[in-house]
């Protein structure tokens, strides 16, 4: 009811208050404040994997945009040695918009990573896009089998019947790569788990079948109960400290990442950053509402 509330108001907020608030998840507007705050997590042993922000463009003339800014970004990262990635969201290159045309856009930006030896995640949005997302990722994988890797959230129903069809892509020379993470996105009862333990269930069943298989995980999560039975399981698979990492978001539970880190465990943070900060930011403050109380405070306490 209290998060019905907040998610209702966020939307009407002024920009200029939700930022004071936002901030702390967002590296900046642009590719410099990317740059310096990458630089610092490197300088603290944390790899980065870089996102723009901007999601369901309403225009293909704004995917081609997006994807000179991807591609400036991929070559400037390469060029200042940032020990990194990217993440995209097909949303943002027109993935319901037309779908041939959204995958040539991502194609030409795992292209340049591919010239720049590296990598690119593609983000998994909502239910409506899995499908055509799965597909993206099947097709890249194809011709760059070692550039490219998929997001798959436990909350959803199908999930591990994803990744079971996909191990048909799977080599020991190029395995398949999944960052795991919850799901942020507002499901359907039908297509997603809605019960808080039942999705963490899933999230080491999810785990426990790509351990088992060899697959690359990127563990994302901030939840301790998570990251502590994720440890059990590495130790139960005996996995290699380079076959897995963790993946924090960017200024989320910086605590709980040094004590991941002080165990010996690689660790990534997703660091997102542009102009489009809105969405992500509100996205965010919806999944802790003890942020955005505090938001609503500022509004009537002066
Ligand atoms: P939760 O139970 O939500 O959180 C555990 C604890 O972490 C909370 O009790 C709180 O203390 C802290 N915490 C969590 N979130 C916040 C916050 N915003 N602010 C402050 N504290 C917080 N979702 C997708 O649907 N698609 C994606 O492509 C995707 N990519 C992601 C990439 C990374 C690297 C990470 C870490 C998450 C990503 N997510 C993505 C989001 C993910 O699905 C979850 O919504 C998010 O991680 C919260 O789940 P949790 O496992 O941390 O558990």
């Amino acid at each position: 009811m209290f998060n019905k509330m907040i998610a209702g108001i966020l939307p009407y907020m002024p920009k200029k208050l939700v930022w004071i608030f936002s901030k702390r998840y967002i590296a900046g507007e642009n590719i410099e404040d990317a740059l310096r705050e990458s630089r610092k997590l490197n300088a603290e042993q944390t790899m980065v994997t870089v996102d723009i922000l901007g999601e369901y463009i309403k225009e293909l003339s704004e995917a081609t945009e997006n994807k000179k800014q991807y591609i400036e970004l991929i070559k400037r990262f390469t060029d200042e040695k940032i020990d990194g990635n990217f993440s995209v969201k097909p949303s943002m290159f027109g993935l319901l918009l037309d779908k041939e045309s959204c995958y040539q856009n991502i194609r030409e930006i795992v292209a340049a990573a591919d010239e720049c030896d590296s990598f690119i995640r593609v983000d998994m949005e909502d239910s409506t896009c899995t499908d055509a997302e799965v597909e993206i990722f099947r097709r890249l994988k194809a011709e760059f089998p070692t550039r490219v890797g998929l997001v798959v959230q436990s909350y959803m129903r199908r999930t591990l019947s994803d990744v079971r069809d996909l191990m048909d892509m799977h080599s020991e020379e190029a395995p398949l790569n999944f960052r795991l993470c919850k799901g942020i996105y507002v499901e359907p009862v039908e297509v997603a788990y809605k019960k808080y333990q039942e999705v963490r269930d899933h999230y080491l069943e999810d785990l426990e079948y790509m351990l088992q298989n060899g697959i690359y995980v990127g563990i994302a999560t901030h939840d301790k109960y998570l990251v502590d039975k994720a440890f059990e399981l590495l130790e139960k698979y005996n996995t290699p400290k380079d076959k897995y990492e963790f993946q924090m978001l960017y200024g989320v539970t910086p605590d709980l990442r040094s004590r991941i880190m002080s165990a010996g465990h690689r660790m990534r943070v997703y660091v997102p950053y542009g102009v489009e900060w809105f969405g992500y930011s509100t996205r965010r403050l919806k999944e802790n509402p003890n942020m955005a109380w505090l938001i609503i405070k500022a509004l009537f306490v002066r």
